[in-house]
């Protein structure tokens, strides 16, 4: 039986199966399956495990990049979100309940300590920040309906490392369930997984893509369970990860060991470079011998880290003139990709702490942040340099 054209445009004949493994993940850029009989689309339905049925759920693309995760992350599952921060939310919502308490690091990302106010406002979630460098103040914080313990490996933007195995193992003797933000490490500097992480959480939008062109976020997970409680909240929020997001973050992972490293060089040669400079107060960064963190850093990672704070000594004068010289290295937002980028944390990241928070996060008003890429580091020197000079004159 011949079908007309209008029938033959939107059924063109399917392709056979390829025999030769395609190298690379093919982008499955498809919102929905086709099975012989409804109930093989209700099985593929029916949960996070069965056939692909439904790219809201998950896709062929994206599950690709959460076995990769989950493999870096030496976890059991991991979820694809649409952003780091869907990856949060959907952490905390599937852990949480109404009257749970959280305790979290003093120094965390700006959107989740928003995400954790807008929990403790509108659904009656307590939240208790603690300092990280000593587990008694986690102990001390702990109460009936403590559930849930948030920590980062490297805190922006001044590099503090927490004592992720002493807090990890507090967590789990209380009964916690700890979730680790690894996004400023990587799973080549850190897998917190292996320290007594429940849940490791990353914005794939600065290290993981890279390439600074997606926007993206992964949880990993120690065990299944709270795997299934992230994805039911992925799918109920409508956030887990678009094929062609996840291929990009997919792209980015094979590239991810040469980045980190070169990043990490480029961070620490610019931070010794600047210690000791005339226009400039002090340098964090945790591959400095002098910094807070530098011992356990040495102890717990792989390598410091590509960000760089440093304190102008012109103050807030100084850094208008200091980000308006640069002309190599771009004033933005976000980070983690190939170009080095530098941004005022006080007006941009911490503008919604209060005074006193800001503080406490080491976030003063000439407090600049840099983020390396993988230009030379001479050309990188040359640029902060002559910026420098410009700020002091
Ligand atoms: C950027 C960032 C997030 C949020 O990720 P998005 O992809 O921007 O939603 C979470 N945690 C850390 C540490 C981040 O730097």
């Amino acid at each position: 039986m011949s079908h007309h054209p209008e029938t033959r445009a939107v059924r063109p004949p399917v392709v056979a199966p390829v025999e030769g493994q395609p190298v690379s993940v093919p982008i499955h850029q498809n919102a929905t399956f086709a099975f012989d009989g409804p109930a093989d689309v209700a099985a593929a339905m029916a949960g996070p495990d069965g056939a692909f049925a439904y790219s809201g759920y998950t896709n062929p693309t994206v599950r690709a990049l959460e076995l990769a995760m989950a493999d870096l992350e030496d976890g059991a599952a991991a979820l694809a979100t649409a952003s780091g921060m869907a990856a949060m939310n959907s952490v905390l919502r599937g852990l949480l309940r109404h009257g749970d308490h959280v305790i979290a690091q003093r120094q965390l990302f700006g959107g989740t300590v928003g995400a954790l106010a807008d929990l403790a406002g509108r659904w009656g979630v307590e939240v208790t920040y603690v300092g990280t460098d000593d587990p008694a103040e986690l102990r001390a914080a702990l109460r009936p309906e403590s559930r849930v313990l948030v920590l980062e490996t490297i805190a922006n933007p001044t590099g503090h490392v927490p004592d992720l195995p002493g807090l990890l193992a507090a967590a789990r003797e209380a009964g916690l369930v700890s979730i680790v933000d690894n996004t400023f490490a990587t799973p080549l500097l850190c897998r917190p997984i292996e320290h007594g992480a429940d849940v490791v959480v990353h914005s794939a939008t600065k290290y993981l893509g890279g390439h600074h062109d997606v926007v993206g976020g992964i949880a990993a997970f120690a065990d299944r369970e709270r795997y299934v409680a992230a994805w039911n909240q992925a799918v109920t929020l409508g956030t887990v990860a678009d094929p062609f997001g996840a291929w990009l973050v997919l792209r980015g992972l094979k590239t991810l060991p040469l980045r980190v490293r070169r990043q990490c060089d480029n961070a620490l040669t610019l931070a010794r470079r600047l210690v000791g400079h005339p226009a400039v107060a002090a340098v964090h960064q945790p591959g400095l011998p002098d910094h807070p963190s530098h011992a356990r850093a040495g102890r717990l990672l792989a390598g410091y880290g590509g960000i760089v704070a440093v304190d102008l000594a012109g103050g807030s004068a100084a850094v208008e003139k200091f980000l308006g010289a640069l002309r190599l290295v771009l004033n933005a937002g976000s980070l983690g990709g190939t170009e080095t980028v530098v941004s005022h944390p006080a007006t941009t990241s911490h503008r919604h702490l209060d005074p006193e928070a800001r503080r406490a996060a080491g976030v003063g008003p000439g407090l600049v942040r840099f983020a390396f890429g993988l230009e030379h580091p001479d050309d990188l020197v040359a640029d902060v340099e002559q910026a420098l000079s410009v700020a002091a004159g």
